[in-house]
């Protein structure tokens, strides 16, 4: 664990950055559908691309706690930023737990810097939830494998210069870790589609096709070990995903409460401010009770990974709970704005269109109740 200075150090420094740089911009950047070149760049100076890379590889060294941190800090001022480094994170940790030796020392050291940006591809147009269900192919040909196949929903994945794929292989499903120039094209790889989305605008989401496009065996995450495992290295790495997805709940949360519960006290309807009135009073007790239970469920499901290495559960009750009441609480802070929530003037609409995406990604809030139900079962099965 790092120790509590360090972390709360780091978190505060970039609370004190997204204050300063971010939340000025945030809104047109998103408008615009601008990618935040320069707070990127920023955000590669602060170490943000390496926070728990061990330090041996040039990353921080920090817990998943320390992650989580930030990650509520990046999207209380603009959650993109945080999907940013999200998949990179996944990337980089598939590496540190699976990945070979050779692999970590090739691929890290350049990650943590963000000179090679990290993503993550399983989702397909036809295996999205139903994961196991995914047809890219790797067929083996002497030293290198050969990928055909259409991926979807990749974040990052244009700018990316490391993908890790799920592809089938003649084991099973295997992760390859899958080198590529940043840009539309690269070798067999394109970017045949950037998809439009509501919100978590300024960073791509784009559709990858795979023709014949070779890899050398060496890509395979773990190396010949690690073939037909890649599914369960990827869905071990999305239990970390669910935890940030949690974490980034709270921080569109926060900013929505925090800002409704600043509006409510200076705007004044029938002679006294709405703080006044109890129908507002009892939305803004609803709100804040929420809130903090999102945030203690997220870092207990923390706390519980990197203690004992498994928290699937408990990943999926933050992840589920805190996405439901970032969505509520995105809705409550626009009504107690009235009017002017609805406006392009405040950021309230932006939390509202951002807020969605977390009951979907990383594992649908249906899905995140079928795995936490699995596990209470399991837990309490009567012999
Ligand atoms: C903006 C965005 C970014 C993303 N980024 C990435 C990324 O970087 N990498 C990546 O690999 N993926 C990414 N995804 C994909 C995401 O993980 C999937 O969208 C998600 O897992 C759901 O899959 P689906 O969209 O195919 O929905 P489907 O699986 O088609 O589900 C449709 C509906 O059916 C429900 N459903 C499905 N199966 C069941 C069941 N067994 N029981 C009950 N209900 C069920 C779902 O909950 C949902 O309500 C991203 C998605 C979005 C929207």
């Amino acid at each position: 664990m790092t120790d509590p200075e360090t972390r709360a150090e780091l978190v505060a420094g970039v609370r004190r950055w997204v204050e300063r740089e971010v939340v000025g911009i945030a809104s047109d950047l998103e408008h615009a559908d601008e990618y935040p070149a320069a707070l990127v760049q920023q955000m590669r100076e602060m170490g943000l691309f390496g926070i728990t890379v061990p330090e041996e590889y040039g990353g921080l060294g920090l817990d998943l706690l320390s992650y989580i941190g930030v990650v509520e800090e990046l999207s209380a001022g603009w959650m993109s930023l945080s999907g940013v480094i999200n998949t990179h994170h996944i990337a980089a940790g598939l590496l540190v737990a699976h990945g070979t030796e050779a692999q970590r020392r090739r691929w890290l050291p350049r990650m943590v810097t963000g000179e090679l940006r990290g993503c993550l591809s399983l989702s397909e147009p036809d295996a999205g939830s139903d994961t196991r269900n995914i047809s890219c192919r790797a067929v083996r040909d002497g030293d290198e494998f050969v990928i055909d196949g259409t991926k979807t929903w990749v974040t990052n994945g244009e700018r990316a210069g490391l993908v890790a794929l799920a592809a089938r292989t003649e084991e099973g499903i295997t992760c390859f870790m899958v080198e590529k120039e940043p840009g539309p094209t690269s070798g067999g790889i394109t970017v045949s589609r950037n998809i439009g989305k509501l919100g978590y605008k300024g960073l791509e989401t784009v559709e990858m096709s795979y023709t014949a496009h070779r890899v050398s065996a060496d890509a395979v995450l773990g190396g010949d070990a690690g073939l037909g495992h890649g599914l369960s290295a990827i869905l071990g790495g999305l239990e970390v995903g669910r935890i940030n997805i949690a974490a980034r709940a709270v921080g569109v949360a926060r900013a929505a409460f925090e800002a409704a519960i600043a509006y409510a006290q200076v705007r004044e309807t029938f002679g006294k401010p709405i703080a006044q009135h109890q129908a507002i009073q009892h939305k803004l007790a609803d709100m804040g009770t929420k809130l903090q239970a999102a945030r203690l469920l997220t870092e207990h499901a923390a706390v519980l990974r990197m203690t004992t290495g498994r928290a699937d559960v408990e990943a999926g009750m933050a992840k589920l709970f805190a996405s439901e009441t970032a969505l509520e609480i995105a809705t409550d802070a626009m009504r107690i704005h009235g009017g002017v929530g609805y406006t392009t003037d405040l950021p309230l609409e932006r939390y509202f269109r951002d807020a969605p995406l977390m009951i979907i990604g990383e594992g649908t809030n249906e899905i995140q109740r079928t795995v936490i139900a699995r596990g209470l079962l399991q837990r309490h099965a009567i012999d």
